[in-house]
């Protein structure tokens, strides 16, 4: 079987080889099992359904929630002489007809389709009439509220495989799952005894790291003009902000394009192209840009302004060094950014639920960008690897800084955490240690702790930003909820007794940018 599906590697991909994973996923589903597989960004998803599908009588269909996606992979899939089509709302209602005839007719080997057509009644008629031996999900984290992405359309899955007159198998596929949102993908699909296959997340010729505090554009310019011969992505958090880095950029005469939701089809094509080609060294974009962009040779990745979770920040700093050269992924952290992501998150659309885990999420994200522990590790372990050793060359693992000595002020934060008994949030915490006068204070009579203004010295955003240092390195927690409370966790105790000692890289700001810089 596996000969022959390497055959067709070659036949059909002209690839020597299968990547790791690929054969193994691929033999599982040929003995019938149902699959869960986490395989990176650029990993090679497509070929572990995609050879099964002409191997396997009937066929495949896949369910994908990237419209753009979808047009992409049936085009490519019909120049190497695969029949393939897609359903979705990109086509007329003519050509609409036309594809459910056909399929009805078993023309095709794979059937793309967004999840929320899976209820249209014709399509319902149409399942009847084919036969169906596989089912990919693509994107399949969608499924779990616990998810960055959760989809709502996605749950219907389950339920829709379920009402089909034979079970086919169901094979999920994803490149960002914690192991809680693997078990959730697991369940919410009703996969039987699935054959469940991870690759590591380290992706070792990634150099992460956060810089703190700077002047982001000029730092931005700095580090473009440091690297004359590199391609390279800028995020930024909303189109403003899109425009005027690339207006900033070209002033420069840096060679760059932009890409967000605001431009034109045309536009963003055309900047795409250009930038895949090269004929363009940077682009400046949103979180729309990326999906599907298989660009080889990406030298830097660098966050204008943080994202709201660990997967996404990932998953676009990750676009970098796909090729396997030294790369590298710049956060640009500055508090502030924190509101923009929580405003997103209050505005949303979201329900409560979903909303306290999107806070949660952002937490973590904050943790990140805070953490003195090693960057890779951080995020691997995030992801469910343990025992991984720190990276050596992210932003941690090359602070060269001393670290102080800063027990005695961890303690005093810490006891004044724990004698409001996780009751009240960071700010409140922070207006207690500052000695403020404000009215909930009083009312509460925080003003007697024997903690009140030990902190009175410290401007309130610097003590904000302690108890979230603090919070980073594990010694408090920030509760789950809409409403969300500080408090003590089992490494702050012995902080408080005096058995453990608090130590921190503390830097003046330049030298932390100066650094990051050379
Ligand atoms: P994903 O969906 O996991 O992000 P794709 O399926 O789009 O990744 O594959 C990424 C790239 O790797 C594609 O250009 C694909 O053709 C290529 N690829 C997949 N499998 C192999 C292989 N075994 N050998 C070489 N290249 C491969
Ligand atoms: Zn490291």
């Amino acid at each position: 079987m596996l000969d022959q599906a390497r055959h067709l590697l070659k036949r059909v991909y002209g690839y020597d080889a299968f990547r790791k994973g690929q054969a193994d996923i691929i033999s599982g589903i040929m003995e019938g099992r149902d699959t869960l597989a986490i395989l990176p960004t650029g990993g090679g998803k497509s070929v572990c359904y995609q050879i099964p599908s002409m191997l396997l009588e009937g066929t495949t269909l896949v369910v994908s929630p990237l419209i753009s996606l979808m047009k992409d992979q049936v085009d490519a899939l019909n120049r190497l002489g695969v029949p393939a089509a897609y359903l979705n709302s990109a086509l007329s209602a003519s050509e609409y007809r036309d594809v459910l005839r056909k399929a009805a007719g078993g023309e095709y080997k794979l059937l793309y389709i967004a999840p929320e057509r899976l209820d249209a009644p014709m399509f319902a008629s149409l399942m009847e009439q084919m036969q169906i031996p596989l089912i990919a999900i693509d994107e399949a984290h969608c499924v779990s509220q616990w998810g960055h992405d959760f989809r709502p359309s996605y749950r219907q899955l389950a339920s829709w495989i379920g009402r089909m007159k034979q079970r086919p198998l169901v094979a999920a596929f994803t490149a960002t799952a914690t192991p809680e949102v693997a078990k959730d993908i697991s369940t919410m699909l009703s996969l039987h005894e699935p054959n469940v296959f991870v690759t590591g997340f380290a992706r070792s010729n990634l150099s992460l790291s956060v810089v703190t505090g700077a002047d982001k554009k000029r730092y931005l310019k700095e580090f473009i003009a440091q690297r004359p011969d590199q391609s390279g992505i800028v995020y930024a958090a909303t189109r403003k902000e899109v425009d005027s880095v690339h207006e900033e950029l070209r002033r420069q005469g840096i060679s760059a394009v932009k890409y967000h939701g605001g431009l034109s089809d045309d536009e963003r094509a055309g900047a795409q192209e250009r930038f895949r080609y090269d004929e363009a060294r940077v682009i400046v974009a949103t979180n729309a840009f990326g999906m599907g962009i298989d660009k080889p040779n990406v030298r830097f990745v660098v966050h204008y302004q943080m994202p709201g979770d660990i997967e996404s920040y990932y998953q676009e700093a990750g676009r970098a060094g796909r090729d396997g050269e030294e790369s590298e992924c710049v956060l640009l952290f500055a508090s502030q950014d924190i509101q923009v992501q929580r405003f997103l998150i209050e505005q949303g659309a979201a329900d409560e639920g979903r909303k306290a885990i999107q806070l949660n999420k952002l937490y973590t994200m904050m943790n990140y960008a805070r953490t003195e522990r090693c960057l890779q590790q951080f995020i691997v372990e995030y992801f469910g690897e343990a025992d991984v050793s720190p990276c050596g060359k992210c932003g941690s693992c090359l602070d060269e800084t001393e670290a102080v000595d800063v027990t005695g002020e961890a303690q005093k934060a810490l006891s004044c955490v724990g004698r409001m008994k996780g009751r009240f949030g960071v700010a409140l915490v922070a207006k207690v240690l500052k000695g403020s006068r404000e009215k909930r204070i009083i009312e509460f009579g925080l003003d007697r702790l024997t903690t009140y203004g030990l902190f009175q010295d410290w401007n309130e955003k610097d003590i904000v930003e302690w108890l979230y240092w603090l919070v980073a390195e594990g010694y408090l927690r920030v509760s789950d909820g809409t409403y969300p409370t500080v408090g003590l966790t089992s490494h702050a105790l012995p902080v408080l007794e005096g058995k453990r000692q608090v130590l921190q890289k503390r830097k003046p700001l330049k030298q932390r940018v100066v650094r990051q810089l050379s």
